[in-house]
């Protein structure tokens, strides 16, 4: 309800202050750190401590050591109605609810603000907070019936419709297909340009592109991602990077004293390293500067020789000499310089290794 004045339309914040959260005196995960407007995602392998943090922050469990604050209010120290009027939380459960339609859902949410009967106040929060979470078409629906994408939806409008200073979501997006997920984090983001709205994933790719901050858990503590680089190394991969085009998280290129050479050109470099990793450094071209694959492979970590650059076939004539296989992608013409064309027929007489790789085989041949 926009312009309207209540108590929470202050920017409010979250104080997590040396705060080690566990059970029964045993530490599953330590943090300090503020956390205000924004969506903010906390990342981390199964059992790493997402959930049992999200409860702490919540109030639900008491710090081992430490303190949660929300603007100011210590979490462990006031009531629990006056705790469910500062946070909005959805667990990863959705309850069995039969019986209910999707508004009286919402309106159980208000619950805690709520006087003895529910007023048009109450019933203008719970409209506003089915708008936000795009339900509005199933509020006269049986929440039973409803697909689980439906059901997160109709969860998140429950918690919201007490107008909370903070939303809590553990794993919003589990078990949900792509443009389900997709969906959620584009709510969520809506709601974060007033709220903090914390939540843990496991999608790092949609945490990469809608997460204002990102944290993770590491062997028990909470840390702040300062580079998506670091993204891959929670899940004891390497080194990740967000493609630009495809908003996926790419390995980055690994560095290695062996290395392979690339001739592709027009994304089909970057498309056969996907597809066929390496596990050694790569060299590229001379490929055309403005060449999708000279902006991509650069970015993930090669070696990229363009047509722009000082002597582009004998530098890559150096590469192609240390590399142990040279990959040719075969594409038209137009994909790859007369420089590369030339550089094909000298690898063959050198005798490098050489591997012929047809578009089709990378599912790009109508693209180009
Ligand atoms: P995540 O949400 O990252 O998967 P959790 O916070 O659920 O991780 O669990 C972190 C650790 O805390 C795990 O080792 C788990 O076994 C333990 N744990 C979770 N709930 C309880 C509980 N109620 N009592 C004792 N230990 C628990």
């Amino acid at each position: 309800m926009h312009g309207h004045r209540g108590d929470n339309d202050r920017d409010s914040c979250v104080d997590i202050t040396s705060c080690i959260a566990g059970y029964r005196g045993k530490p599953v995960v330590s943090a300090s750190t503020r956390i205000c407007k924004g969506l903010t995602c906390i990342l981390g392998p199964n059992g790493s401590g997402k959930t049992t943090l999200l409860k702490t922050i919540a109030g639900l469990l008491d710090p081992i050591e430490g303190a949660v604050l929300i603007d100011g209010l210590n979490m462990s120290l006031i009531n629990v109605v006056e705790r469910a009027k500062i946070v909005g939380i959805h667990l990863s459960q959705i309850p069995t609810l039969p019986l209910f339609k999707v508004r009286d859902v919402v309106l159980l949410g208000r619950t805690p603000r709520a006087g003895l009967f529910f007023t048009e106040e109450d019933m203008a929060y719970v409209e506003e907070a089915i708008k936000r979470t795009r339900i509005e078409d199933l509020s006269e629906a049986y929440f039973n019936q409803l697909s689980d994408g439906q059901k997160r939806r109709v969860m998140i409008a429950m918690a919201l419709s007490r107008k909370p200073r903070v939303l809590l979501l553990d794993e919003p997006t589990s078990f949900l297909d792509p443009f389900n997920r997709r969906k959620i984090f584009e709510i969520l983001k809506e709601v974060s340009r007033e709220i903090p709205v914390i939540l843990s994933t496991h999608d790092i790719d949609l945490a990469a592109i809608f997460c204002d901050t990102i944290y993770y858990i590491d062997r028990g503590v909470l840390r702040k991602m300062e580079s998506l680089q670091e993204l891959g190394k929670i899940y004891g991969e390497g080194d990740t990077i967000l493609d630009p085009f495809t908003l996926k998280l790419e390995p980055v290129i690994p560095k290695s004293d062996r290395s392979i050479h690339i001739l592709g050109g027009c994304g089909s470099g970057t498309l056969y390293l996907r597809k066929a990793g390496s596990r050694y450094s790569v060299t590229t071209g001379p490929l055309y500067p403005n060449d999708l694959d000279a902006i991509v492979l650069k970015r993930l970590g090669a070696v990229v020789i363009t047509t722009a650059d000082d002597d582009p076939v004998e530098n890559a004539i150096e590469h192609i000499k240390r590399a142990e296989l040279l990959v040719v992608i075969d594409t038209p013409d137009y994909c790859k310089p007369p420089e590369a064309r030339l550089l094909v027929k000298e690898a063959s007489s050198m005798g490098k290794r050489l591997v012929h790789v047809d578009p089709a085989s990378l599912g790009i041949a109508d693209l180009l």
